[in-house]
């Protein structure tokens, strides 16, 4: 933000030791700023000087926050700026309200000078924060051949500018994700787990994510109930009796299930779809809109080669539908094409399917995901390149990428 372009900052605070410290950042950032310690009657003085962004406290004298985000948000020649509310109000319920209001984030005091500036940024840009955590499937694997890629099962998050957290499957790389929580020393985040289906390397490590033992954290998980058998059965049977010595009443953080079928949902303001996969059981790929933007998570998947008995034009021609355009298709790509000819039937896709589905569908990024276990990371750099080498020669405009544990993109 601040290297790219000065930005110019209006901000209000009725505590001038909160608003200087406040000024002094974004001024060594770059940016101009002005401030005001009073939010009554400023409303002209800002139509006048139409800054990038209004910065403003919550609780304050005759005017609120709130108010004064209504009025900043309403008001025509102001339709460009920012409203950032900064409140040392820790209630999810105020972070909500400002958002209803119109804010384009909510900031918690103390004001922290080592990641102001970088929150600040990142509701400027409005991305979503894409981070992979396990990109392997069925079986997490260690050893000097799993080191590149990380050898942790699936996992994947979405973070968005308004603090909405979602996380994709609840593989073995769900540790770190917890691990890495942790460090930030994050407080009341708000998660969304989404499970694609019940197979062991998309549910087994629930219960060593290190913030369902948080209170004050809060955990909705999603997925597709197994006919007569709720989300809520299907994530606790594993942890009973024999299997698991903790249960989902030892939690401390609130945990709390929701059964999807193929649907649409609107998910902390997030529009998600789902879809049916070819798999066995009941599994959900999901299309995430944030913002013009698509994201697609779609593992685990079996498009048949088109010589087989079971290849099925018709679900082909609507998954392609389903992820249309997407910024980024994180998909099954188990198997190399020689290996899918002894592995039909076992629910996953090969590299030229994939490629396949990604072109044809216009998407942007493809992402390779879900790698069988006997790939060493030498075998997933090769099914990398080839997925290039078919990309290339399609002519596609699709570019693929192979992503490693830990890392991260912005969408
Ligand atoms: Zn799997
Ligand atoms: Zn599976």
């Amino acid at each position: 933000m601040a290297k790219k372009k000065k930005l110019s900052f209006y901000l209000v605070d009725d505590d001038p030791v909160v608003l200087e410290a406040m000024a002094k950042l974004l001024k060594d950032a770059g940016n101009s700023v002005t401030i005001s310690h009073k939010s009554a009657g400023i409303l002209g003085d800002i139509a006048r000087k139409k800054p990038d962004c209004v910065i403003s406290d919550l609780m304050m004298p005759e005017v609120d926050g709130l108010q004064l985000c209504a009025a900043v948000r309403a008001h025509k020649a102001l339709k460009n700026t920012k409203f950032i509310v900064v409140s040392a109000k820790a209630y999810e319920f105020d972070q909500k309200r400002s958002y209803e209001f119109g804010a384009h984030g909510y900031i918690r005091k103390p004001v922290n000078p080592d990641t102001f500036i970088d929150k600040i940024r990142r509701i400027f840009d409005d991305h979503i924060d894409m981070r992979f955590w396990g990109v392997r499937g069925t079986l997490p694997v260690s050893g000097p051949n799993a080191l590149r890629y990380g050898g942790n099962t699936s996992c994947v998050t979405l973070e968005f500018p308004r603090q909405q957290f979602f996380v994709f499957d609840c593989g073995s790389g769900i540790k770190n994700l917890g691990d890495w929580l942790k460090a930030q020393n994050r407080k009341r985040v708000s998660f969304k787990i989404f499970i694609s289906h019940p197979h062991w390397d998309h549910i087994n490590a629930f219960p060593f994510f290190g913030p369902l033992y948080q209170q004050g954290n809060d955990v909705e998980v999603l997925g597709a109930n197994q006919g007569d058998i709720s989300m809520r059965q299907i994530v606790s049977a594993q942890m009973e009796g024999v299997y698991f010595p903790i249960t989902l009443s030892e939690f401390a953080a609130r945990v709390y299930f929701h059964d999807l079928e193929e649907q649409t949902l609107q998910v902390d303001g997030i529009t998600v779809k789902t879809k049916l996969l070819s798999h066995p059981g009941k599994a959900l790929g999901y299309r995430v809109e944030y913002n013009g933007r698509a994201v697609c998570y779609i593992t685990d998947n079996e498009m048949f080669v088109e010589t087989s008995d079971f290849y099925d034009p018709h679900y082909e021609k609507r998954l392609a539908e389903f992820v249309a355009g997407a910024d980024a298709l994180i998909t099954d790509t188990t198997y190399t094409d020689e290996e899918y000819k002894t592995k039909e039937g076992w629910g996953h896709s090969c590299v030229s399917k994939v490629v396949n589905l990604a072109d044809m569908a216009g998407v942007k990024n493809l992402y390779l995901f879900h790698h069988d276990p006997d790939q060493f990371d030498d075998d997933i750099d090769r099914k990398h390149e080839t997925a290039m080498g078919m990309l290339k020669k399609r002519n596609s405009k699709t570019k693929c990428l192979a992503p490693r544990e830990g890392q991260a993109f912005k969408v």
